[in-house]
């Protein structure tokens, strides 16, 4: 089974698609992490056509064979990412890889564009939403910093990245969108699952 998990900027969409993958033992492929790395790779000056992304077990991912994982989470590559992946041949490039990767067996992956351009025929599409004020709110907690700077990070990455010509985010027609205001990871996980179970019991008819 392939499952996209899609939604805006801090939506819980890394640790839900993380603990689905593990509970079901598929590959957790994080785009928005293989996005991040790219816009690494810009900084460090690789050309497009030189650029060797990998995603190994866990998520981990290899950037011209450097384990980067660790670095991708810093403040400064959130904007980083949603510019470089407004260009289209970086796209292309990582869209390519990911559908390589989805091609080699089951797979929980998470990010932007993955029900509407990546998998358009995944059997479980969910698109994971909360308010802003929440999603800042989660934010805040896990990263401390200023309320103020991350509510309006948030809010020029969704602007970004739903504006943009090429694969905007937006929820795929056939996906389900699960409003996790007020949830819990361990809820949104429970859900996650039950999603999981009617998509197979209705696959297996
Ligand atoms: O998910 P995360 O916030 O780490 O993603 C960083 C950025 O990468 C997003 O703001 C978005 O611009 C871009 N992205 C994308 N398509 C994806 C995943 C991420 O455009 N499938």
């Amino acid at each position: 089974m392939r499952i996209a998990i899609d939604g805006p900027a801090a939506a819980g969409k890394t640790t839900l698609a993380r603990s689905l993958a593990q509970a079901l033992g598929y590959l957790f492929v994080p785009t928005g992490a293989m996005y991040r790395a790219a816009a690494l790779a810009c900084k460090r000056g690789v050309a497009l056509g030189d650029l060797d992304l990998q995603v190994r077990e866990g998520g981990r991912i290899l950037l011209q064979g450097e384990d980067v994982t660790d670095r991708l989470s810093s403040p400064d590559l959130d904007d980083l990412s949603s510019q470089v992946a407004v260009d289209s041949r970086v796209r292309k490039r990582l869209v390519e890889i990911q559908r390589a990767i989805a091609a080699g067996g089951d797979v929980v992956m998470e990010g932007r564009d993955i029900g509407t351009v990546v998998l358009p025929d995944a059997e479980l599409k969910i698109y994971l939403w909360a308010t802003e004020e929440e999603r800042a709110r989660r934010r805040h907690r896990e990263q401390g910093g200023d309320f103020a700077q991350i509510l309006a990070g948030i809010r020029r990455r969704d602007e970004r990245d739903s504006t943009r010509p090429d694969s905007p985010l937006r929820p795929a027609p056939d996906a389900v969108v699960l409003d996790t205001t007020g949830m819990g990871p361990e809820e949104v996980l429970a859900q996650a699952l039950k999603l999981v179970e009617e998509r197979r019991a209705h696959l297996a008819r």
